[in-house]
C-alpha cells in the first residue's frame, strides 16, 4: 500500500489563493475553452461540469464488533469518448469538489493521450492507517456492492490511486464479478495483480510516461536552454510510484538525480543520487533523510533548487504563489495532479519557464491502464516491451500533439498560451469533436 500523504497543503499556504481543487479545475477548462471555437455554449457548462456524482453511506462491522458509518463518492465526468475511467482513493480528505476535480481531468488526460475512455473518480473518506486489512476489505467490498451498476467493464472502469493497491483491485474485481457471475468481468478494473490480469509494465508507468514526455519535450525545442536530458540535472518532489520511478528511469536515461524527497524531508548531492541506493535506504529507514553522501534539505529547498528539471510527484498544490520565484528549474514535468496553482502558472509563465501539465505528463499510467483493458477483453498477455513501445509512441505523439495546438493558438489567436492551455483545448477540442459526431441525445 503507498504511503499516505496529505494531499491538502493547507498550513503554509496564503489565503489569498483558491485551492479548492474543482475550482482550479473549472478555471483552468474556461481558459482553454475560448480557443475552442466549435464548442457550443450549452455543450460548454456541460463539459465544465460533472455528468453524474453520487455519494453512499454504509455501515461497516469492525474487528473489534463496532459498528462505524462510512462515506464514499464516486464522480463522472464525462463518457463522450468512452466508458468513464479513474482511481479510488482512500483519504480522510476525500470530498465531492476533490473526486468532481480529479474526475474532470482524467477527461482532458484520456483526451490528451488519445486513449478511448472518459473521466470518472471514486474515494472513501477514511483513515486506512487505522483500519486493519479486514476491515478495509469489507469497505472496499461494501463501497463496490452500492456503486452497483454505476461501474462495469464498459461504463465506469476504477483503478488504484491514493491508498488503493493491485490487492485493492483484487477485491474490487471479486465483488463485481461475485455480483456478475459467468461474463468476463476483468476489464471492469485496472491495475489489477500481475497474476490476475494485470499488465505487465503498469507499475513503472505513469513514471515512464513522464520520462517519454519530457525527453521529447526537451527534443522539439520546448524548454528554452535545454537540449537534452542526458546530464540534466533533476530534482523530485515525492518518492513513491511516480517519484521513485522516475529517479530510476530518468537516471538510466543519462540524467543526474541532484535531489529527493519525502514526507519526512528532502535530501541533496550534487555529485547525484544514486535512485535505487535512495530506495534502498528508504525502505530500510523509512525515510530518504539520511542517505549516505547526501545532504538534508527542506522540501521547500527541494522547490527552490538549481537543476534543470523539476518533477513535482506527490501532491496537489505544492507550487503556489507564494513560493514561485524561487523556483529555478528550467522546465517543470508535473508528475503529480494538480501540483501548480493557476497563480504559479502564470508566474511560470511569465518567466519562460515551461511547465508540461500533468495530463500530459501524467496519462502515461491511464495508458497502460487502457493496454490492461484491452488484454483483458481479448484475454491477452502482452510483453512488457510491447507495452512500453506502445507507451511511448502514445506520449510522444501526445506531446507532439499539444506543441502544435500551442502554436496554432498563436497562428489564430495572436497569443501566446502556456502548454496547459494547449493541453486541456486539444483536449476539449477532442471531446468536442466526438460531442457533435454523436449529437446531443435524445
Ligand atoms: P505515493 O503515495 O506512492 O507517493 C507519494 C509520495 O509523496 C510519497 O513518497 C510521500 O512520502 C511523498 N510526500 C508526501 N508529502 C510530501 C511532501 N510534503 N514533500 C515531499 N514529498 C511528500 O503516490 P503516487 O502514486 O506516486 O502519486 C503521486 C502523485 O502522482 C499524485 O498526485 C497522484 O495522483 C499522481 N499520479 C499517480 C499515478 C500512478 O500511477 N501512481 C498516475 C497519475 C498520477
Amino acid at each position: 500500500m503507498p504511503e499516505r500523504v496529505s494531499n491538502h497543503s493547507t498550513s503554509s499556504t496564503p489565503a489569498t489563493e483558491n485551492l479548492n481543487s474543482y475550482d482550479i479545475a473549472q478555471q483552468q477548462f474556461d481558459t482553454a475553452a475560448q480557443y475552442v471555437p466549435e464548442l457550443p455554449a450549452g455543450l460548454r457548462d456541460w463539459l465544465r461540469g460533472t455528468m453524474r456524482l453520487l455519494k453512499v453511506e454504509f455501515p461497516i462491522e469492525c474487528d473489534d464488533g463496532t459498528v462505524k458509518i462510512f462515506s464514499g463518492y464516486r464522480a463522472l465526468h464525462s463518457r463522450v469518448r468512452g466508458p468513464g475511467k479513474g482511481g479510488i482513493r482512500y483519504h480522510p480528505e476525500v470530498s465531492a469538489d476533490e473526486v468532481r476535480a480529479l474526475a474532470s481531468w482524467m477527461t482532458w488526460k484520456c483526451a490528451v493521450a488519445d486513449i478511448p475512455f472518459g473521466g470518472a473518480k471514486g474515494g472513501v473518506i477514511c483513515n486506512p492507517k487505522e483500519l486493519s486489512r479486514n476491515e478495509l476489505r469489507k469497505v472496499t467490498r461494501r463501497f463496490i456492492t452500492e456503486l452497483g451498476d454505476s461501474i462495469g467493464p464498459h461504463t465506469d472502469i476504477p483503478a488504484p490511486d491514493m491508498n488503493t493497491d493491485a490487492e485493492v483491485m483484487a477485491w474490487i474485481y471479486d465483488t463485481y464479478d461475485m455480483m456478475h457471475s459467468g461474463k468476463n468481468n476483468l476489464p471492469v478494473v485496472t491495475g489489477k495483480p500481475l497474476t490476475m490480469g494485470g499488465s505487465l509494465g503498469r507499475r513503472e508507468a505513469t513514471a515512464r510516461g513522464c520520462l517519454f514526455v519530457t525527453r521529447r519535450a526537451i527534443e522539439q525545442g520546448a524548454v528554452p536552454g535545454l537540449q537534452s536530458l542526458r546530464g540534466a540535472r533533476v530534482a523530485i518532489q515525492g518518492f513513491g510510484n511516480a517519484g521513485s520511478y522516475s529517479a530510476e528511469l530518468f537516471a538510466e536515461a543519462g540524467a543526474k538525480i541532484v535531489a529527493v524527497s519525502d514526507s519526512t524531508g528532502a535530501v541533496k548531492a550534487d555529485k547525484g543520487i544514486d535512485p535505487k541506493a535512495a530506495f534502498a535506504h528508504k525502505k530500510q529507514s523509512g525515510s530518504v533523510v539520511g542517505l549516505p553522501g547526501s545532504t538534508t534539505i527542506t522540501n521547500n529547498d527541494l522547490l527552490h533548487i538549481d537543476c534543470d528539471i523539476l518533477i513535482p510527484a506527490a501532491f496537489e498544490n505544492q507550487i503556489r504563489s507564494d513560493n514561485v520565484a524561487g523556483v529555478k528549474a528550467k522546465v517543470i514535468a508535473e508528475a503529480a495532479n494538480g501540483p501548480t496553482t493557476p497563480a504559479a502558472d502564470k508566474a511560470l509563465f511569465q518567466r519562460g519557464i515551461p511547465v508540461l501539465p500533468d495530463i500530459l505528463v501524467n496519462s502515461g499510467g491511464v495508458t497502460v491502464s487502457y493496454f490492461e483493458w484491452v488484454q483483458n477483453i481479448e484475454n491477452e498477455h502482452w510483453s512488457e516491451q510491447r507495452v512500453n513501445e506502445y507507451l511511448r509512441e502514445k506520449m510522444e505523439a501526445a506531446t507532439d500533439a499539444v506543441l502544435q495546438m500551442q502554436l496554432e493558438i498563436k497562428d489564430r489567436n495572436g497569443v501566446s498560451v502556456d502548454l496547459r492551455t494547449a493541453a486541456f483545448a486539444l483536449a476539449i477540442k477532442r471531446v468536442t469533436s466526438v460531442a457533435l459526431v454523436r449529437g446531443i441525445w435524445p
